[in-house]
């Protein structure tokens, strides 16, 4: 069974499966260097229904001018419709492109989500359980046979590709939260409002993926992920040049929004500037280490090639040393990756002391204080940073 059961399974409608496939790229981009679990990276289902939000929202407002659909569209067009009839009424208005925008800021920067909002996120949620990844279940329950490549033991996780790990909720019940909740790990009983990382800490079903697969799919990920879009651009060309012009600008517009991430405007790096505000004192530029007044927040490695603002690739420059850094990647020679084990420290000891602030940041990266020391955590840091660095030079 491979990624081509989801692409070919059903030749239909397609788009719903470029998002899936953008999507579980999106992840590993998020996510280079996981560790795995019994050989096994487990991908959220919740994680995938984000992104999915993320590619579709937009489409989906064009949709209400009546750009040519298959039945996933016109079904989650009907649950974006639903949540801006709900939504509407307050401050920022959800009936355009761009509120992906507003919505997209709201998750990520992980503070309460509104009823509506994990409302629409589980509502997708069940429609990626539904539509694409039931052709996953069919295939690892009943065709596994004739998918078995000849001279290689399917069942080694190495060679897994994916397979739906769920068997706990039957799939009528993937729309009652409560009910997933309550068969999950984290389960304490009570029905406090969620956050993004509840919703994901929650989750109980996954894409699994075996390690060997999940870590030459990171070695390329960026590649994977260009190549992916450009194929998505090419089909929705091919399908709607002569019938629908406007699909195809829908679909430019969405994926500009996509990428359009309103870096220093979240509510996330709003929250991490005023941290490093308070605990680099006094403040000294990373690169010069000269003392600074007015800091920028740069991201060590830059932006463009690893979209995620955690602390662990966050630190003060000055406004000189960043603009001339630009997005070059910065070699870890000595010096640089001493000075970097310095900083993490200073990151490190406020969440030691702060651990709630780490969760509400995403808390990725709680295991680093299950460590005996510091120092053993910083090290563990600087290896990460230095493999997605080589792997981008
Ligand atoms: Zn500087």
């Amino acid at each position: 069974m491979s990624l081509e059961s989801v692409l070919f399974d059903e030749k239909k409608s397609s788009t719903y499966k470029f998002a899936l496939v953008s999507a579980i790229i999106d992840y590993i981009i998020e996510n280079p260097n996981e560790y795995p679990k019994n050989g096994f990276h487990n991908i959220p289902i919740i994680y995938l229904a984000k992104r999915w939000l993320y590619y579709y929202y937009p489409l989906m407002i064009y949709e209400e001018d009546g750009v040519r659909q298959g039945n996933t569209q016109i079904a989650l067009s009907k649950i974006v419709r639903e949540f801006n009839e709900k939504e509407t009424n307050k401050q920022l208005v959800y009936s355009e492109p761009e509120a992906i925008l507003n919505i997209k800021d709201k998750i990520e920067s992980n503070y309460i989500l509104s009823e509506q909002l994990v409302s629409l996120l589980i509502k997708m949620r069940r429609k990626v359980v539904e539509q694409p990844l039931k052709y996953i279940q069919i295939a690892s329950n009943e065709r596994r046979e004739e998918e078995l490549v000849e001279g290689i033991n399917i069942k080694d996780p190495s060679f897994t590709l994916f397979g739906l790990i769920n068997t706990s909720i039957s799939l009528e019940e993937h729309d009652d939260y409560q009910k997933i909740r309550q068969k999950s790990e984290s389960w304490g009983g009570t029905k406090k409002p969620y956050s993004w990382s509840d919703l994901e800490a929650d989750e109980t079903a996954y894409i699994q993926m075996g390690h060997y697969t999940y870590t030459e799919l990171a070695k390329s990920r960026f590649f994977i992920k260009d190549a992916v879009i450009k194929r998505w651009i090419e089909f929705t060309i091919e399908s709607y040049l002569k019938s629908d012009a406007k699909a195809i600008y829908a679909l430019f517009h969405g994926l500009y929004l996509h990428t359009r991430v309103p870096e220093r405007g979240t509510t996330q790096m709003r929250r991490l500037r005023e941290i490093v505000a308070s605990i680099f004192e006094p403040m000294r530029c990373i690169y010069c280490e000269e003392e600074i007044k007015s800091f920028d927040l740069d991201h060590f490695i830059p932006w463009s090639k690893y979209p995620i603002d955690r602390f662990l690739n966050l630190f003060p420059t000055c406004k000189t040393c960043n603009r001339k850094k630009s997005d070059k990647i910065i070699e870890l020679e000595k010096r640089m990756q001493k000075r970097l084990a310095n900083y993490l420290r200073v990151w490190l000891n406020y969440f030691r002391e702060n651990p709630e602030e780490l969760l509400s940041l995403g808390g990725k990266e709680a295991a680093l204080f299950e460590m005996d020391s510091i120092d053993k955590s910083v090290k563990l840091l600087i290896e990460q940073i230095k493999g997605i660095n080589n792997d981008l030079i």
